[in-house]
């Protein structure tokens, strides 16, 4: 494992973290009919009601309750990045509070299906997915049970 010198997002724009070390999810939002997308991107509203072309980034909600979730409990094929020797992980899908949407996301270390239960309060945070080469800690948004 190569010394890790900083850290970057696994993914451009999918997440800020703000002064206070809080991150939340950069989701979109039609100016047009108010629908909200994730992962973010400037055009194409999903409404098929609506012929709005753009879409403005927005901060979205950093809890919500948790929809449905799985644990995998065998490595990815590469190129995916897994943890050597492989743990397995939980996967959730949150309702973010606020928009109704429901976001995908990785389960914080530590916590696996057995416990989850759906409708949990779930809130927002990061964790590392991988140390790339040249020493950059990759990471990624996660669920984690709220406290
Ligand atoms: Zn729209």
């Amino acid at each position: 494992m190569p010394e890790v010198t900083s850290t970057e997002p696994a993914i451009d724009g999918w997440f800020a973290v703000d002064d206070a070390g809080n991150p939340h999810l950069i989701g979109s939002k039609c100016p047009a009919c108010g629908t909200y997308v994730f992962p973010p991107r400037e055009n194409n509203c999903p409404n098929p009601a609506c012929a709005s072309d753009t879409l403005a980034a927005v901060p979205l909600s950093t809890r919500g309750k948790l929809w449905s979730y799985t644990e995998n409990r065998y490595p990815p094929p590469a190129p995916y990045p897994a943890a050597d020797p492989f743990e397995p992980f939980a996967i959730a899908a949150v309702e973010l509070s606020d928009e109704g949407i429901i976001v995908l996301g990785k389960v914080v270390e530590g916590t696996l299906a057995a416990d989850l239960k759906v409708g949990m309060e779930m809130e927002l945070t990061t964790m590392p997915l991988f140390t790339d080469d040249g020493g950059v800690q990759r990471t990624v948004h996660a669920w984690r049970i709220s406290s």
